[in-house]
């Protein structure tokens, strides 16, 4: 492969926006595909951390237990909407499936290793792209609101700590020291001293695809249909009619790469989870780095634009209307964590590119040599497009990948 060879890359998240950047590094010729502006999707509206101690999938042996109350509880972080499950059962089985014992500690495993090269991928792009101004380290913090709330969370601290990340534990006046504003009286947290987290990650992908476009890559704003394999090349079609032929593509679309025409996307159980943030402008100074309140299922991060609130899980499909519930909810619990003004100055819905397994989906396609998948990273998205990209642009230039990306293998569902 050399500097003419033209790859495609559906979907400028911070995942296709990731392996633009990595691909180019690469010297290919690169045209990214999408009709909004760069970063303008869940991208954008995440709870900015870079996760690298979340190995621990919401897959849980302790969510059969849990399930019912926390499904028709109005003061929880999950909610199911029961039709949509039930219209979406091989998704919903297989999650259920991935969350017996020995299948957790397997995903835990994989992603804690994957996640150990997390800076390998970003470093490069923040330089690249001259961006280290948008991410700060300053660690990150769990508090929990009482003992129970604590060992509850054991299992999965202690599945952190194996896996090399470091904590350190907190009593009630460490946290008072730390984060003098919270107005509970947490009893206990851990501090993860080394964390770095984004400042605005919209700003982050904007930035990547500045230095895309200044370094002669091709931003189309228009939406990928369809995707064409035939020998030798791909070829891909636009909403406006246009062909873009290429010698390989990569799908990056995120939630939505399973819309695409021409790609066996249901045979890969690609679905959402939903997730919620609402922001407060100008309230950023409240904390020093972001906390999460584990058991509430939400984090608090200070970032530039105020402090915003982003978590919860709802498996609801893929409609735009947000749940009242949930934005009730993250409120609620936003005043009682911190004094903040009476309403959200944001309220917003983003959904999370989830498979069943909870492991994203790196490697070629089933269907064709040219066509390589980058997508399903759930939770850890923003953590692991740096690293995504890096890999993809390996597989792209024919090289023996860094990592071992056998287990996210397309090919595992079928
Ligand atoms: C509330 C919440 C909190 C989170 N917190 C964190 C966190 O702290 N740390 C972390 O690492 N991750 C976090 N995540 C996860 C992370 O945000 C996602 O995993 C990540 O944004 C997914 O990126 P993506 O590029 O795959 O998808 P997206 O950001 O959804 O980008 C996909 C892009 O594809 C485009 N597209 C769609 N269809 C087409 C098409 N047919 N043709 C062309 N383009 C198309 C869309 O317009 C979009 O721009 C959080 C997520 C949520 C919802």
């Amino acid at each position: 492969m050399n500097s003419q060879t033209h790859i495609a890359v559906v979907g400028a998240g911070i995942v296709g926006c990731s392996c633009a950047l990595w691909l180019q590094k690469k010297g290919f010729r690169v045209t990214l595909i999408d009709p909004d502006e760069p970063g303008s999707g869940t991208s954008s509206g995440n709870a900015c951390t870079i996760a690298t101690y979340g190995c621990v999938p919401v897959n849980s042996p302790d969510l059969f237990r849990r399930l019912p109350s926390l499904m028709f509880s109005s003061d929880s972080p999950l909610s199911l909407d029961l039709g949509y499950a039930l219209s979406h059962p091989d998704w919903m089985f297989e999650f259920l499936l991935n969350c017996r014992e020995h299948k957790v500690e397997r995903i835990i495993r994989l992603l804690g290793k994957l996640l150990a090269k997390t800076w390998d991928g970003l470093d490069p792009l923040l330089d690249m792209a001259d961006a280290r101004d948008l991410v700060k380290q300053n660690g990150f913090m769990h508090v929990y609101r009482n003992q129970r709330e604590f060992d509850m969370a054991k299992p999965a601290n202690q599945a952190r700590r194996r896996h090399g990340t470091e904590f350190i534990e907190l009593d009630q006046g460490d946290i008072r020291e730390l984060e003098p504003n919270l107005k509970i009286p947490f009893e206990r947290g851990l501090l993860f001293e080394g964390i770095h987290h984004v400042l605005d990650p919209r700003a982050l992908c904007q930035r990547y695809a500045d230095y895309f476009q200044r370094n002669q890559g091709e931003l189309l704003r228009q939406r990928a249909v369809e995707v064409k394999h035939g020998s030798g090349s791909v070829e891909i079609l636009l909403d406006n009619g246009q062909r873009v032929e290429a010698e390989r593509v990569v799908i990056a679309a995120g939630a939505f790469s399973k819309t695409i025409d021409g790609l066996p996307m249901q045979l890969m159980k690609l679905d959402t989870e939903r997730g919620y943030h609402i922001q407060f402008s100008n309230m950023q100074h409240l904390l020093s780095r972001p906390v999460s309140w584990h058991y509430a299922g939400f984090y608090a991060t200070p970032m530039n634009l105020g402090m915003r609130f982003a978590g919860t899980v709802e498996i609801a499909g893929y409609h735009d209307k947000k749940n009242p519930r949930i934005i009730d909810y993250l409120t609620r619990k936003a005043h009682q964590m911190l004094e903040l003004p009476e309403n959200p100055d944001q309220e917003w819905l983003g959904f999370r590119p989830t498979c069943p397994d909870s492991l994203p989906v790196i490697g070629y396609s089933t269907m064709s040599e040219y066509i390589i998948y980058a997508f399903g990273h759930h939770h850890l998205g923003l953590t692991l497009s740096g690293i995504t990209g890096k890999l993809v642009a390996e597989l792209a230039n024919g090289e023996e990948p860094s990592h071992n990306i056998r287990p996210f293998n397309p090919r595992r569902f079928f």
